[in-house]
């Protein structure tokens, strides 16, 4: 059967990417770092990045160099940096690029000497100071030695540090005492570069909930991801600056078919039908990213649940590679109907952070796992109702 919808898709609005790019930057009132690592969590890298420039975003930031180096290769030329690399990362590349790579600790830097070797320029870079994440970074004890050869690589004209910067544990719990901790660690951390000679212009701390709801932790810029695609940086608290979900996600309705009470759905039958109802059939599975969690045996309301003819339903059943059901209580919507997924709240269908709380899990990962054989499907402006 062809359905009017064609198959499953995600429609990424980049109208959206580039007003949530305005409000963060005006939020902020310092220079927006728009963070495109992971296909821009799951929304389409090169496109996503064009939007959050046009959105005012002066920078772009990566995990890899291999994604900031293709954000190179599809034509963008604006300030970039990236901080995941590994012994034999490609630093002269990168340098070349006019990527600003994050170094992480002193080996890291005679890495970077060895790799800038040739070079005519001192290559831009920036330097990662652990403040408590414990996670990527130079930790504490290490500073001063970082620091020292930092200094003493720009003296020999290999670099400049550009930029000094951390990463907040606790940023979206706004009341945790290590948010304080961290910003007065990275404080010391200034302090003590200075004292080395180091005069980087561009110093930052913030994630996207940081950016929201911690002024004092803006420094130099911002550096926003999740709050980019329009998603709840810290739900509960109160981010609310009139961001909006960039990506809707929709599959037609395959099949409807009736059961009778007592008729077990999917692997394992855990889910039985205790009444006749009616159930239809979304072909899209954990191969796109739906997690198993979204319907787990027993979860009764607090499964996910899908826009099907105008009303949320619950998914039943266990969630297969390829497909999941949903339990349509007695309605017969014609297949080819539009299922969404998720979307954005104003269209009354649910949410990433609805599927989130329903998986046990955050927005970040039902984002950006999504895909596997979905199409992804640009659009610039919403057409309310999910069917842009
Ligand atoms: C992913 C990432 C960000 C963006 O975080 P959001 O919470 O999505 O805004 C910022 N900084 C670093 C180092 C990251 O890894």
């Amino acid at each position: 059967m062809t359905s009017p919808l064609g198959p499953a898709e995600i429609v990424v609005d980049l109208a959206a990417v580039r007003a949530n790019a305005r409000l963060l930057r005006e939020t902020a009132g310092v220079p927006l770092i728009a963070v495109v690592k992971a296909d821009a969590y799951g929304h389409g890298m090169v496109e996503c990045a064009r939007a959050a420039r046009e959105g005012g975003a002066e920078w772009l930031a990566t995990a890899t160099v291999e994604e900031a180096l293709r954000l190179r290769e599809a034509g963008d030329e604006g300030p970039l940096l990236c901080w995941i690399t590994a012994p034999g990362a490609p630093h002269a590349a990168a340098a070349d690029a006019g990527i600003q790579v994050s170094a992480y600790d002193v080996a890291e830097l005679d890495a970077m000497a060895v790799a800038f070797v040739d070079r005519a320029e001192p290559a831009d870079i920036q330097l990662k100071v652990d403040t408590g994440l414990s996670r990527g970074g130079a930790p504490r004890s290490m500073w001063d030695e970082f620091f020292v050869r930092a200094r003493a690589g720009e003296l020999e004209g290999r670099w400049r540090v550009r930029g000094i910067w951390s990463h907040l544990a606790c940023a979206d719990e706004p009341d945790h005492p290590a948010n304080d901790a961290q910003e007065a660690a990275f404080r010391d951390a200034l302090d003590l570069a200075a004292t080395h000679g180091l005069r980087p212009d561009l110093r930052h701390l913030a994630n996207s909930a940081a950016t929201i709801l911690r002024p004092s932790a803006r420094f130099d810029a911002v550096r926003c991801g999740i709050a980019l695609y329009g998603l709840d940086p810290a739900p509960g608290e109160a981010t609310d600056i009139g961001l909006v979900p960039a990506m809707t996600v929709r599959a037609p309705l395959a099949m409807v078919k009736m059961l009778a009470a007592g008729d077990g759905v999917s692997y394992g039958h855990r889910w039985v039908a205790d009444r006749a109802t009616t159930v239809g059939l979304v072909p899209v599975g954990y191969a796109e990213g739906i997690p198993r969690a979204a319907s787990r045996p027993g979860a009764g309301d607090a499964a996910a649940h899908v826009m099907v003819a105008g009303k949320q339903r619950p998914l039943r059943g266990t969630v297969s590679m390829d497909q999941v059901m949903v339990d349509l209580g007695g309605d017969e919507p014609s297949t080819g109907s539009e299922v969404v997924l998720f979307g954005r709240p104003a269209d009354g269908v649910p949410t990433a952070q609805d599927w989130a709380e329903a998986c046990g899990t955050i927005n970040y990962e039902i984002v950006t796992r999504i895909g596997g054989r979905m199409s992804r499907r640009y659009v610039d402006g919403h057409v309310a109702g999910g069917t842009a």
